[in-house]
């Protein structure tokens, strides 16, 4: 029998009960007790939709309140000391005062840092190393889910993060040291949760190891086989699960881990299922993650069938099949979208469809594609379906693609020279002050929103709703001093989905929900055919906002990389040409606010840096179409438009190059936190344009002191010539509230005064 198993299931729920459990509980709207029984609850769900989809076992250790890396941090006793001394076992609270700072009950601290998982959207918290560490366990709560599951009939299997990829992720914290260290310290804690599973009579355990997809230091991969050497238990299986890329040089190591069982991306590891599946000895286990846990189209099943029956030949039982990786990355269940257009639904899968289409194919491979042949059929016309549709290809748009040429993608004077003229027209003067776009969302923008979209408000009262809600916030950005004014985006419920409704190609579902960072979760767009714009998206509202004052008026449009990287994208052709597609739309856009007055125009890149190959060789072949679309979506102005663009983080190192290569007049980045030192990079590689580093921190809600404004600008302006300096606040406005932006933008304008008498 061919078994099936899933690496992880999405833990939010298919309403987001997640969401409204752990908010509620954060909030005191309801205690530990029911907090804990919602845990139950949902888990006893997608334990039971996993039983009933065949899986071998149900997955146990993929749930987590905020983050499933943060609870191993938890369970290896690795608290730092900020949080307080901790008791035999680490309390809830003490977690959730790691995630976010705070919790019920407890002091306050600093969170820990959060950061995006490898090259998906899914922010993990980065566990604290310091030299001399001591781990112990420090945690009930996986065996407790074990005991759970197994008290509800299921058989379970473990998930973990393996050692290696949990000590790769660490953040060295006081004095430097090599984190590899720590794995002797770390190993025997390991191998007691371990014990305790088998314990439990766990017959698997998954040890995930994602980081033999990277370009790994030579020790770290001198230390895999050792490592689990040491973490032998009898009577416990161990399964390492690699996944997200190719192992490449890494293969080999992973043939010769001396473990049970691999588990290996058969959807972007290239051909590294075949090769283990060749040299992997009896009576290792070869898991094969056929259906793609990162994207939402149906798997070709004729085509994973072919693939796999050659593997089932050679290997036969032990031939696993799996998601790529954990479907934590794609929505619960499309039986929810009752609202989306039935030919679009036919091409989808999500979590629940992709353990079936598990099913279907382990089947078909014991008992012959006949025992499923309505199965394999009704797959194979989706996927003929949706590669035939008229709705993926215009014509018109492919026909301009292949006409897109050099002379798009440059402006017509060099960078030095727009300067100047954009110095003319604008007249602004040192120190300029803008913001990145968004004002608050206060409840009444969202409501008006919820309203029109729901058709309780008509077209002509919505928009003088948000006419006014433009009126009052150009108002206050005259009244304070702003140099450089914007619309406020109140019309704007997400910065992807704002673009994806207006444009052809993008479909949105109800309850896609994806997991982003704890309780916070995003609906990416469903990028599925050629990408049009039938007609202007921001124009009306920009000039509006534009005509409301004599003070220049950004236009306000998201990039195209950050459309694509924060979609889930149609797969049938190179995401460069899907890209191109967005930067013509957007192109047009650009063109039609010149046009229509605007002088300035910002064109957000927030996943600019997301989308980054994990492998140093593919990134700059990622660079170079990235940096072309941008500059097709932005070359086709005059010299004296000014165009802005926006990231919001902190590392640039790795992409300076490319950043300057977007030949943006202006770039604004998040530098507040970081006290200015990522302008190292800046200087160091002469970043030739003008900066706007953030001195506001707008994920928090203090006010900055004008003084600290200050000084932050004084250090920006040691490695960045005044004359280049912005001054802005380091992201969009719209998560916080009224009086600490009245405050800090008054502030902050203030600090630009001072810089300007005496810079
Ligand atoms: N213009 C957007 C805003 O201000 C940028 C958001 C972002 O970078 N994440 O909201
Ligand atoms: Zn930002």
């Amino acid at each position: 029998m061919t078994l099936t198993h899933t690496l992880g299931f999405p833990r939010i729920g298919a309403h987001r009960e997640l969401k409204q459990a752990v908010e509620a509980y954060w909030k005191g709207d309801i205690g530990a007790e029911a907090l804990a029984s919602a845990g139950r609850d949902l888990r006893a769900v997608q334990w039971a939709r996993e039983a009933e989809a065949g899986l071998r076992w149900v997955t146990v250790g993929d749930f987590a309140w905020y983050d499933s890396v943060l609870d191993l941090s938890v369970l290896l006793g690795a608290v730092p000391e900020r949080f307080g001394p901790v008791g035999d076992r680490v309390d809830l609270d003490t977690m959730f005062r790691m995630a976010r700072g705070r919790a019920p009950s407890g002091m306050p601290a600093a969170a820990c840092e959060m950061t995006k998982w490898f090259d998906t959207n899914y922010h993990y918290l980065a566990p604290e190393l310091h030299q001399g560490q001591a781990f112990r366990l420090a945690s009930e709560s996986l065996f407790d889910q074990v005991r759970e599951a197994q008290a509800l009939g299921h058989d379970p299997k473990v998930v973990l993060v393996g050692p290696l990829t949990w000590l790769w992720l660490g953040r060295v914290k006081g004095v430097a040291f090599d984190r590899l260290e720590l794995l002797s310290r770390l190993l025997p804690v390991y191998h007691a949760i371990l014990e305790r599973l088998a314990a439990l009579g766990v017959a698997w355990v998954q040890l995930d190891e994602p980081i033999l997809g990277l370009d790994l230091p030579e020790a770290w991969r001198q230390a895999f086989v050792p490592t689990y050497n040491a973490l032998a238990v009898p009577g416990l299986n161990r399964l390492v699960a690699t996944y997200f890329g190719r192992l490449e040089e890494n293969r080999e190591i992973a043939a010769a881990l001396p473990v049970e069982g691999l588990h290996v991306d058969g959807v972007r590891g290239g051909d590294d299922v075949e090769a283990l599946a060749r040299c992997l000895p009896a009576p290792r286990v070869l898991s094969v993650g056929v259906v793609d846990g990162r994207n939402v189209w149906r798997t070709d099943l004729d085509a994973a069938l072919a693939r796999l029956r050659s593997l089932h030949d050679a290997l036969g039982d032990r031939l696993w099949l799996a998601p790529s990786c954990s479907l934590l990355h794609v929505p619960v269940d499309l039986g929810s979208e009752t609202r989306l257009d039935p030919e679009v639904r036919g091409w989808l899968a999500f979590a629940v469809q992709k353990l079936e289409e598990l099913r279907v194919l382990a089947r078909a491979l014991d008992e012959g594609p006949e025992a499923v042949a309505p199965a394999l059929a009704e797959a194979r016309g989706a996927v003929a379906g949706r590669r035939a549709s008229p709705r993926l290809h215009r014509p018109e748009v492919r026909a301009r693609l292949r006409a897109v040429d050099d002379a798009m993608t440059r402006r017509h004077a060099p960078y030095r020279e727009r300067a100047a003229r954009q110095k003319a027209r604008l007249g602004l003067p040192l120190f300029p002050t803008t913001t990145i776009g968004s004002f608050p969302q206060t409840q009444e923008i969202r409501m008006a929103r919820r309203d029109f979209k729901a058709g309780r408000l008509d077209a002509a009262s919505y928009r003088r709703r948000m006419e006014e809600e433009i009126n009052a916030v150009v108002r206050f950005q005259e009244e304070i001093g702003l140099d450089v004014l914007v619309h406020g985006e109140a019309e704007r419920n997400d910065m992807v989905e704002y673009f994806g409704e207006q444009l052809e190609g993008f479909a949105f579902t109800d309850y896609g929900w994806v997991q982003s960072y704890g309780s916070r979760c995003v609906k990416p767009p469903l990028l599925f055919g050629d990408v049009a714009r039938p007609g202007p998206m921001t124009v009306a509202w920009a000039t509006h906002a534009q005509g409301l004052t004599q003070k220049p008026m950004k236009g306000m449009l998201t990039g195209p990389i950050t459309i694509l990287n924060w979609s889930f994208v149609r797969d049938d052709q190179p995401r460069a040409d899907t890209c191109l597609q967005l930067a013509l739309a957007l192109r047009d856009e650009v063109r039609d606010l010149e046009a229509a007055g605007l002088p300035i125009l910002q064109i957000d890149e927030a996943a600019f840096r997301e989308g980054l190959p994990l492998r140093k060789a593919e990134r700059a072949d990622y660079l170079a179409w990235t940096v072309r679309a941008f500059r097709v979506a932005s070359s086709g102005v005059r010299d004296d438009t000014q165009i802005h663009t926006h990231m919001c983080y902190s590392t640039f190192n790795d992409i300076i190059d490319a950043v300057a290569a977007l030949d943006a007049d202006v770039v604004t980045i998040e530098t507040a936190r970081s006290d200015m030192a990522l302008l190292d990079a800046f200087q160091e590689k002469a970043y030739p344009n003008e900066i706007g580093p953030g001195v506001y921190d707008i994920h928090s809600p203090n006010v900055p002191e004008v003084a600290a404004m200050v000084a932050l600008l004084r250090k920006a302006a040691v490695h960045i010539p005044a004359e280049r300096l912005w001054v802005n606040p380091d992201c969009g406005l719209k998560t916080r509230g009224w009086p600490e932006v009245r405050a800090s933008l008054v502030n902050m304008v203030e600090a630009a005064r001072v810089l300007r008498a005496a810079p």
